[in-house]
């Protein structure tokens, strides 16, 4: 039987075999579980499992699951990040549900969320989505826009920016999977060496997840490995 518990342990297995091998500490990465498309009852499941930390891509439907699972679970903590696209008309929502964004890409977007963070919240986190694979119709911030970018996100007062974000081209095999991922590495060394104190690198997912983790990783992004295959129809966005 391949519950969602039992999924769930699966993936935690392949990121400490992933960490030990890379001669990381395992707990140096952070499993963010992407439960887009899935329902509440999903995401309850996998915080019965002792996971706490979610990933949502579409803002209604992430907002409708936070509340329900709210309800059917008072007083459990849960961090809440968005990872999907922003639209700048919808930046207040998700400056007050999610204790960190994945993807920010443009400093109007940044700006927004700062000012619209609820005072008494603490910052919000935040990752630059960098267009890693460098293809024209993929969102990110380019490598030659990233420095600038950073030191005015940094600057924000309501915002903590914590690292980098991006999904490489699909790659099947393996070996090949490292490359972008030791690259945004470099990009955060950077970036650091500039003197911003940055700590996160969210990269790798079901697919990919044991080469992101060689190359650094601090939290992967997990959905189909954990909750199964996608079904888009009923997506509200
Ligand atoms: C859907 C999604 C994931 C999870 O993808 P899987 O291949 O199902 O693990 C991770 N990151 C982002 C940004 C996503 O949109």
């Amino acid at each position: 039987m391949s519950t969602i518990s039992s999924k769930l342990h699966n993936v935690g297995a392949t990121i400490k075999a992933a960490a030990q091998a890379a001669g990381r500490a395992p707990d140096s990465v952070r499993l963010l579980a992407v439960s887009k498309t899935f329902g509440p009852e999903a995401v309850l499941e996998a915080m019965k499992a002792g996971q706490r930390a979610f990933g949502e891509n579409y803002l209604q439907e992430a907002l409708d699951k936070i509340e329900a699972v709210a309800q059917a679970a008072p007083g459990v903590a849960l961090e809440w990040h968005f990872i999907g696209p922003i639209q700048s008309n919808k930046t207040r929502p998700i400056a007050t549900h999610f204790a960190w964004v994945h993807t920010v890409e443009r400093l109007k977007i940044a700006q927004r969320l700062s000012e619209q963070r609820p005072a008494g919240m603490g910052p919000l986190n935040i990752c630059l989505q960098v267009n890693i694979s460098g293809e024209e119709t993929k969102s990110g911030v380019t490598e030659a826009d990233l420095p600038a970018l950073a030191r005015q996100v940094a600057g924000l007062p309501n915002l903590r920016l914590r690292g980098l974000m991006a999904i490489p081209e699909p790659e099947e095999d393996p070996d090949k999977q490292h490359a972008p991922f030791r690259r945004m590495r470099e990009l955060l060394e950077q970036l650091r060496g500039e003197g911003l104190e940055l700590d996160t690198l969210s990269m790798g997912m079901s697919g990919d997840m044991a080469a992101a983790v060689a190359e650094g990783a601090t939290i992967v992004r997990v959905g189909s490995a954990i909750f199964g295959a996608r079904n888009y129809n009923k997506v509200k966005e």
